[in-house]
């Protein structure tokens, strides 16, 4: 494309492309995913040695949460999108990242047995349950309580995910492993510019750092900080254990044990405290030795209520975001990803809950 530089004779020759997309953790490679299945050319920027959460996530997946046993907000969309979603993306990238497993959550103590057991494949709220009594060599369950057995769980490993994806990107579209700065991005009407590209659309999928910038900073993120640590266990758990603390059999022995919540220091510093506090939470369930191999720590791109932040800017209609996934990234994700690519490329909206129009009154 040929665009003549105002004020000036000289002509410079921009190279088009549909979408620019800043950041390639799990949200950018879902959208960068969905753009390049619609044949749309697409650039991404992105630092994968400066990743704060895609690259520490445990990856797991789980429709019911909380200390009630409740469903996740929009499990019934989400969980059935989910599970057609990514062994569909395997197969696209010839790669294995999706795990099901069963994910086992004990009973308490009695009180608790009482209260959910009746329910059971009685309310709508527990289609996602059975009642269950996960016995393991390895973990110290109470038997006689039992617990539920929550179907259609598992884990993404995000890091193989992310990966093929960027594989993909630089096989049919850009992929530049630099910084973007977003005081160099130029707009008009029509288009988006730059450096030598001009772009129709450009996607934010920048993770916490959205929270520092122009053009988003005035969202309210919520960022919390987590770690975990990978454990050896022998033997290995045939589920992952979820009650206090989630315990994920990855590979071989070694096991993904997390994860802590901490809004008030927000680095990437793994601190002993948490360390110490995982490996006391393991030590109480396992009726095994474990060894503590490795620690991590991370930020989640969490927002204030809790859902995530999707859409078009207030003033600028081509620039938009996909981000806030917080904990859940693995569940929104690909839902989100599709809904938010159809209503750029039908001009309609998403929905309000999830859209950053909520907010609006904030800009
Ligand atoms: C300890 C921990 C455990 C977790 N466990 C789970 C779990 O079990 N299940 C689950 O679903 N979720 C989990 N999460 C949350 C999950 O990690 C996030 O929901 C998801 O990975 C967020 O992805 P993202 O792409 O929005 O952000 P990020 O992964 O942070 O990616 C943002 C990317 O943008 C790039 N970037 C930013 N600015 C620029 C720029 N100017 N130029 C170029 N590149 C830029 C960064 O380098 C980065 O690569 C966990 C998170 C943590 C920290």
């Amino acid at each position: 494309m040929l665009v003549k530089l105002p004020k000036s004779n000289k002509y410079i020759i921009y190279m088009k492309v549909d979408y620019i997309i800043v950041g390639q953790g799990l949200a950018g490679s879902l959208i960068a995913y969905e753009l390049l299945q619609r044949n749309k050319k697409i650039l991404v920027y992105d630092l994968p040695e400066d990743n704060y959460s895609s690259s520490v996530a445990a990856g797991l997946f789980n429709p019911v949460t909380g200390r009630r046993f409740v469903k996740t907000w929009k499990a019934d969309k989400l969980f059935p999108y989910l599970h057609d979603f990514y062994p569909e993306a395997e197969k696209e990238l010839r790669s294995k990242f999706f795990y099901r497993l069963p994910l086992y959550r004990p009973f308490i103590d009695l009180q608790e047995q009482n209260k959910i057991m009746p329910d059971f494949n009685t309310t709508e709220d527990n289609t996602f349950m059975i009642p269950a009594n996960f016995k393991s060599k390895a973990l110290r369950i109470n038997e006689k309580l039992g617990g539920a057995h929550v179907r259609a769980a598992g884990f993404l490993d995000i890091p193989e995910f992310v990966d093929s994806v960027r594989k993909r990107i630089q096989e049919y579209g850009k992929y530049f492993n630099h910084q973007f700065v977003e005081k160099n991005l130029k707009l008009n009407a029509e288009a988006i510019q730059y450096g030598k590209f001009t772009s129709e659309k450009i996607i934010f999928c920048n993770g916490v750092r959205a929270s520092n910038s122009k053009l988003f900073g005035w969202l309210p993120f919520r960022p919390v900080k987590g770690e975990l640590i990978f454990a050896t266990i022998s033997p290995a758990l045939e589920f992952i254990y979820n009650r206090n603390l989630f315990v994920l059999p990855f590979k071989n022995e070694i096991h993904k044990v997390g994860s802590t919540y901490d809004w008030e220091r927000i680095d990437i510093v793994p601190t002993e405290e948490a360390k110490k506090m995982l490996e006391n939470k393991l030590y109480a369930i396992l009726d095994v030795n474990f060894k503590t191999i490795d620690h991590i720590a991370g930020v989640r791109p969490a927002t204030k209520d809790r859902r995530p932040f999707i859409g078009r800017h207030p003033k600028f209609k081509n620039i938009g975001i996909f981000n806030g996934l917080g904990s859940k990234g693995v569940s929104l994700g690909p839902y989100f990803a599709g809904k938010f690519i159809d209503s750029l490329e039908s001009n309609t909206e998403i929905e309000f809950e999830a859209n950053i129009k909520r907010y609006n009154s904030l800009y």
